[in-house]
C-alpha cells in the first residue's frame, strides 16, 4: 500500500529559498528543510534540479531562507512558489536586505531566516539535496507563527507545484459534462493560469464541466492563491 496522502501529514515549514548569480537574485518556495546536527548548526534541503533557484545556489553555494508567516497572503507565496525567475524579477516590490553572505533576506510576510554556505550536494532522482552550514540566523517577529506546509494545504487552501518535492500527482476526471464546449476557459491575470471547464480543478475537487460563473466564491487560482475576480474571460 502506497497511500500518498498520508505524506501531507508531515508538516515541514514554507519559506522562500533564495540565493545569487552574477549579479542577479532569485528565489523560490522549498518546504524540505531541516536541521540535521546541532554542532556546527547544517541544514539539509531538496530542491528540484529544474528550478533557477537550483542554477543560482549551486554557482554562488550560498543560500538564505527565509521563513514565511502564517499570514503571508497566498498570491505572494504564489509569486515565488509559482512563477519563474526566468520570467518575472521575483524580487521586484518585494522588502527585503542583502544579507552578509551577499544574498537577500526577505523581510515581507516572514519570521525569521537562516544564511548557510552550501558544503555537499547529492543527486537524488529529479532533485538535489543540499547540505549547508549555518553562517548567520535570526528571529524576525517573534509575535506569529511560521506557516506550515499542513496549514497552507489545509487552512490557506495553497497548492504545489509540479517541481515542489512534496507534489503529489492526481488524475484529472476525462469525461465531459454537456455542453462544456460553450464554457469560456479564464485566465488568471496575476500567474497567467487558465481555469478550462473541460479540466475543472481536480486537485481542489473541482468536477470536469464546471463553469468558472459556478465555482465557489471562495475558490481561488490554484497556482497562485488569487481570486475569481482577478480572472478574465479567454475570448476565441
Ligand atoms: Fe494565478
Amino acid at each position: 500500500m502506497l497511500d500518498l496522502e498520508s505524506l501531507f501529514k508531515l508538516s515541514y515549514p514554507m519559506c522562500i529559498l533564495s540565493s545569487k548569480k552574477d549579479g542577479r537574485l532569485n528565489g523560490c518556495i522549498v518546504n524540505t528543510i531541516f536541521q540535521v546536527v546541532p554542532e556546527p548548526p547544517m541544514l539539509a534541503l531538496s530542491l528540484n534540479r529544474e528550478c533557477l533557484t537550483h542554477e543560482y545556489v549551486t554557482d554562488s553555494k550560498v543560500i538564505a531562507v527565509s521563513i514565511l508567516s502564517e499570514e503571508a497572503p497566498l498570491p505572494f507565496i504564489g509569486r515565488f512558489g509559482f512563477r519563474s525567475g526566468r520570467d518575472i524579477d521575483k524580487f521586484d516590490k518585494v522588502r527585503y536586505r542583502i544579507g552578509q553572505t551577499g544574498v537577500p533576506i526577505v523581510l515581507d510576510n516572514t519570521v525569521g531566516f537562516l544564511e548557510a554556505e552550501v558544503t555537499k550536494a547529492i543527486e537524488v532522482v529529479t532533485h538535489t539535496l543540499f547540505m549547508a552550514k549555518i553562517v548567520a540566523c535570526q528571529t524576525l517577529d517573534d509575535s506569529k507563527p511560521p506557516v506550515t506546509y499542513a496549514y497552507y494545504r489545509d487552512v490557506k487552501h495553497g497548492r504545489t507545484p509540479k517541481s515542489a518535492a512534496t507534489y503529489i500527482k492526481k488524475k484529472p476526471n476525462t469525461k465531459l459534462a454537456k455542453g462544456v464546449q460553450n464554457m469560456k476557459k479564464y485566465k488568471c491575470l496575476m500567474c497567467g493560469y487558465v481555469y478550462d471547464p473541460a479540466v475543472g480543478d481536480p486537485d481542489n475537487s473541482v468536477e470536469p464541466g464546471t463553469a468558472f460563473d459556478d465555482l465557489p466564491d471562495d475558490w481561488v487560482c490554484p497556482d497562485c492563491g488569487a481570486g475569481k475576480d482577478e480572472f478574465e474571460p479567454i475570448e476565441d
